[in-house]
């Protein structure tokens, strides 16, 4: 059995069974429990607070699982990227510090069937699925080594929502209070738009928060960077925007004579207003992508002015990490 797997609801009901079955005290399921996500530990050995029978009951019946940390990166600016690797695959994750705020990109899937062709992984292909524990495994690892995200973002590797399943239980992981209790409103999913399963995530009733992959505001433009626009089309994918009623961001990648026209700017305020969404303008990450190249700062200030004048909001990232692989796949593909 692999308790972090689980939603916390049942790996506490879990441990509570493995609890009684052995003929231990009730109160230790509760010291079990709080070791999986509250206080991690790397093997049950560690479990300061049980009785070596018990230690053994869950070595035996529920070992702890844990990834291989293949490398790890430290940008001069404060990104850390890490690689792990799982017995099927390796992916990253990217710990981005900025103030009081601690963002942990994490990865949902070895690989990305999606293609968008400014990214990285895309030109992997798809691998495999994570499964929960390998999802949350990216967080319980960093708090062993001390590193605390405050805010997570699905932005690694992979589209999770093509990994619903998984991600729908780690989203619980990372949530509840039994789990790493981070606050909803700290936990980002971004999709390029799977218009089913994009339902099914609007029916959770965490304030979760929402990342559209949008990089065009027009289906002709989007099609040329994102293969996706051909099976979830723009006006569908605002169709059903409109329906979601918690706040929405759209991530743009300013590149240069593809999608930073005046005329670009002008539909993508559009679209924006349309869904009441905030727009983030991206510069596209050095080596990211073939054959593309990132609009130049000034046309980027330039393009968010041009939005806020038709009040949309609008926020200009820098790109981080340059001096290590930091964009999505870049590291897994070098290893
Ligand atoms: S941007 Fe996201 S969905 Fe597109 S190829 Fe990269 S990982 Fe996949």
């Amino acid at each position: 059995m692999n308790l972090l797997d689980l939603t916390p609801t049942t790996a506490e009901q879990r441990v509570g069974e493995l609890v009684k079955s052995g003929g231990f005290e009730k109160y230790r399921a509760r010291q079990v429990f709080n070791w999986l996500w509250t206080n991690p530990i790397p093997a049950w050995d560690q479990a300061t607070n049980l009785p070596r029978s018990l230690v053994t009951a869950l070595d035996n019946h529920a070992p702890i699982a844990r990834p291989f940390l293949a490398k790890r990166q430290d940008s001069s600016d404060g990104t850390i990227k890490f690689l792990w690797e799982f017995d099927a695959g390796a992916v990253e994750s990217v710990f981005i510090p900025e103030g009081k705020r601690a963002t942990l990109c994490i990865s949902s899937q070895v690989g990305c069937a999606f293609g968008c062709v400014f990214c990285s992984t895309g030109t992997m292909g798809f691998g495999r699925n994570l499964a929960p524990w390998e999802i949350t495994a990216q967080v319980r690892e960093l708090h062993m080594l001390g590193i605390k995200p405050t805010n997570i973002v699905f932005m690694g590797m992979g589209e999770p929502l093509h990994n619903w399943s998984a991600v729908d239980t780690a989203l619980t992981q990372l949530n509840a209070p039994g789990g790493f209790g981070i606050g909803a409103r700290h936990i980002t999913l971004s999709t390029v738009g799977l218009l089913p399963q994009l339902a099914e995530f609007a029916k959770r009733k965490e304030q979760f928060r929402l990342a559209i992959s949008l990089h065009a505001s027009n289906s002709a433009t989007r099609q040329t960077l994102m293969p996706v626009e051909r099976k979830y089309p723009l006006p569908e994918l605002k169709k059903l925007l409109r329906e979601f009623s918690r706040r929405t961001t759209l991530e743009y990648v300013m590149v240069s004579n593809v999608n930073d026209s005046d005329q670009d700017a002008e539909e993508l305020s559009q679209f924006a207003n349309d869904i009441s969404a905030h727009v983030n303008l991206l510069p596209l990450h050095p080596g990211a992508g073939s054959g593309l190249k990132g609009s130049r700062h000034e046309k980027i200030d330039e393009f968010a002015k041009l939005l806020a004048g038709r009040g949309t909001p609008v926020s200009v990232r820098r790109s981080r990490g340059k001096d290590i692989d930091a964009a999505c796949g870049q590291l897994a593909i070098k290893e």
